[in-house]
């Protein structure tokens, strides 16, 4: 589980790095989406408002046409009073005329009069019930566009009403200036449009931009547009900012969580406090005579989620978040506090073999550390055996000088796991160390490989030679444990004598005589 861990500042950038993004994107988007959303809607609701005011508009403006028709069949001079106070009561209206047979003979502004459409207003076509179009201006106001708008009678045959209207958009520029989530307005009649990009009539097809939104006017060939564009560049702008600042909050916050809260180092320093690491005591024997002389001590960590994690996974994990001291100080803890019980069980003099990381005998605190370890501990009692590996050896010089400081100290030294490093039998010669732990590995070899497994049998007669003390590790069968003592092995650890014990375990097994090993 921890080796997710080893390149963790990287991997907590990245996770931090990503949920940032992935929020900026998402939060960015998000906003986007509303104010695009409340774009749309603004859209709609003025297309609505123009659509609803010209349909009321151009409904009430038919229903007074409606009322005209019948004075088409009267004399001009009759009802022509009545026509121009229609007119003048009807908004933006600018004229009414009336006419018969193609003939405009009444008009609300001049009167009597007798001209034939066609040539008044070529744009509309009077044979139609009804007509629309668009005008640059009327003879009254030449240069303001105009709609003009003929109706024919339904009931009295090739009669009706023709009406000029003011086409001016006045009224909605000031609307539109209220509102300045759109461009502009137009009303197209006959492809003429009256906009509010220009101050005259053009065809449709000269207009710049396509409208967002287009309505038709009930009963009547006009439709209103409104222009506009779907993204506002200040909303963008916003959301990008929007995006940005949650990317980078979230980021950030997920970097805290992951590297303040959840640092992974967080766990074996509150595994220290809640106190799930517990030691072990592996038996060391004698190898003439199966006596203990000592134990090694192993660490254990009961985690409550993960179970119990080898010791091979955190003390590494440990070392990588530079926890290596005060896990081994908490470690001395607990022996100094098994340290009376294991008086009872174990002789004077008895051995216990600690494991040391290497970084932590690089520390600053290490020479400290071994003392408080010795000043918890009954005086002049165990004797202390520091076990560092041979692949983990510091330059030489270092070790040396540390290997001097030791033995003055009157600690002992033990190289262990020999055998598995590169260089094994120049250290043999180039350091002073009490024991040599031969590795496992070896051990395991004897019976299978060959029958007299020559490289173990060299490395003990050189040990011998040299006087070095021999410790043979994971002795698991007899047969290992006989041929070891045969080639003049010192001591003996492995499961066939005994597994790693608790306290209890061990206290258990000092009272059983049926052991393999004695405790006498
Ligand atoms: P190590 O120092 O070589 O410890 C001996 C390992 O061999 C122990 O494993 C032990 O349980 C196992 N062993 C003993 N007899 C036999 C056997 O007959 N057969 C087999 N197959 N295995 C046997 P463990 O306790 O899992 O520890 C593994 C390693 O973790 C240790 O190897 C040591 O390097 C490290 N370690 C354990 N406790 C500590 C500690 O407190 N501090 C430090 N720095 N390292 C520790
Ligand atoms: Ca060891
Ligand atoms: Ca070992």
């Amino acid at each position: 589980m921890f080796t997710r861990y080893f390149s963790l500042g990287r991997k907590i950038l990245f996770s931090s790095l990503l949920l940032g993004t992935v929020v900026a994107l998402l939060a960015g988007c998000f906003q986007l989406m509303i104010f695009h959303h409340k774009r749309a809607e603004q859209f709609d609701s003025i297309a609505h408002d123009l659509q609803k005011y010209l349909n009321n508009y151009f409904g009430e403006l038919l229903t007074t046409i409606d009322k005209l028709q019948p004075l088409t069949l009267s004399h001009c001079e009759n009802v022509a009073a009545e026509l121009t106070s229609r007119a003048a009561f009807s908004l933006n209206v600018r004229a009414f005329l009336l006419v018969d047979n193609g003939n405009a003979f009444c008009s609300s502004a001049t009167g009597e009069m007798s001209v034939p459409m066609k040539q008044l207003v070529p744009q509309v076509d009077v044979t139609k019930a009804l007509d629309l179009s668009i005008l640059p201006g009327t003879p009254m106001m030449p240069q303001r566009a105009a709609f003009a708008l003929w109706v024919r009678s339904p009931l009295l045959e090739n009669r009706g009403v023709f009406t000029s209207i003011n086409a001016s958009l006045m009224p909605w520029i000031l609307y539109s200036s209220r509102q300045n989530q759109f461009s502009g307005i137009s009303v197209v009649a006959n492809g003429i449009a009256v906009s509010t990009f220009s101050p005259n009539p053009q065809p449709v097809s000269m207009l710049r931009e396509k409208p967002i939104r287009s309505a038709k006017i009930d009963g009547l060939p006009l439709t209103v547009n409104v222009y506009g564009d779907a993204w506002a560049s200040e909303n963008m702008q916003f959301s990008l900012l929007m995006g940005v600042m949650c990317g980078l909050l979230s980021g950030l916050l997920c970097y805290y969580v992951l590297s303040v809260r959840l640092r992974p180092g967080k766990e074996i320093t509150s595994a220290i406090k809640r106190n799930q690491f517990y030691v072990v005591y592996q038996p060391v024997v004698e190898a003439e005579n199966m006596q203990i002389r000592g134990v090694e001590v192993l660490m254990r960590w009961k985690h409550p989620t993960a179970g119990e994690i080898p010791p091979d996974a955190f003390i590494n994990f440990a070392e990588a978040q530079q926890l290596i001291v005060p896990l081994t100080r908490h470690l001395f803890d607990l022996i100094a506090k098994d340290a009376p019980v294991l008086q009872r069980m174990l002789p004077p003099g008895a051995k216990l073999g600690i494991n040391i990381a290497p970084a932590h005998l690089l520390a600053d605190s290490f020479k400290q550390d071994l003392r408080d370890l010795s000043s918890m501990l009954p005086p002049n009692y165990f004797q202390l055996v520091l076990e560092i590996t041979e692949r983990d050896m510091l330059n030489q010089r270092q070790a040396v000088s540390l290997f001097e400081w030791l033995h003055h100290e009157g600690y002992e030294i033990a190289i262990d796991d020999f055998g598995t490093g590169h260089s094994a039998l120049i250290y043999l010669e180039r350091y002073s160390f009490d024991y040599l732990k031969i590795d496992r590995g070896f051990v395991n070899a004897i019976g299978t490989e060959t029958v007299t497994s020559p490289v173990l049998d060299a490395v003990l007669s050189l040990a011998r030679k040299m006087n070095i003390v021999t410790v043979a590790e994971g002795v698991e069968t007899q047969e290992q444990a006989s041929w070891l003592r045969q080639h003049g092995v010192n001591f003996m650890q492995g499961y066939w004598i005994s597994r790693p014990l608790t306290l209890e375990k061990l206290l258990e097994a000092h009272a059983k005589p049926e052991n393999y090993f004695t405790t006498g």
